[in-house]
């Protein structure tokens, strides 16, 4: 079990287990919901196996101009904890900030960096860099479904 809050500790969640699949994506959605100056840094969970502890202290909106996701903010502090996708029917997965988890940044290994082509900076790493929208949805398609299938 893992356990997860946001910088204030009103919203908390806990994982069932720790996740597999971590990315950094480049988009603007990302760096408005996860205010950040560069990318975002999140892993994929089943959304069945998350437990939100505090679901009174977490408000949900659509992202602004993606709408299929659904962005939950601690009403406190303002902190993104908890992105559900819903635009894939039947597909039950959701987005949780690694920096709220414990040991998570240590612990899972990232897997790619999704839509590069929006970058503010270049990035020095060895990690796989996709570029283009279509690409990066592609990208993370089979982790996505891998882990709404439990594999
Ligand atoms: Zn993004
Ligand atoms: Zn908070």
């Amino acid at each position: 079990m893992l356990t997860g809050k946001c910088s204030c500790g009103a919203a908390r969640l806990t994982l069932a287990d720790l996740p597999v699949y971590r990315m950094f994506c480049h988009c603007d959605t990302c760096r408005e919901a996860y205010r950040t100056p560069n990318y975002s840094d999140f892993v994929i969970v089943k959304t069945s196996d998350i437990k939100v502890e505090t679901s009174e202290a977490i408000r949900f909106k659509a992202a602004r101009r993606r709408f299929a996701l659904q962005q939950g903010h601690c009403s406190a502090c303002g902190d993104l904890v908890i992105s559900h996708l819903t635009h894939l029917p039947g597909v039950k997965v959701s987005n949780v900030p690694t920096k709220l988890l414990e040991f998570a940044e240590d612990r899972i290994i990232p897997l790619q960096h999704i839509h590069y082509h929006r970058r503010i900076g270049d990035v020095a790493d060895d990690l796989p860099k996709v570029s283009g929208g279509l690409r990066s949805n592609i990208a993370c398609l089979r982790p996505y479904l891998r882990v709404a299938l439990g594999r």
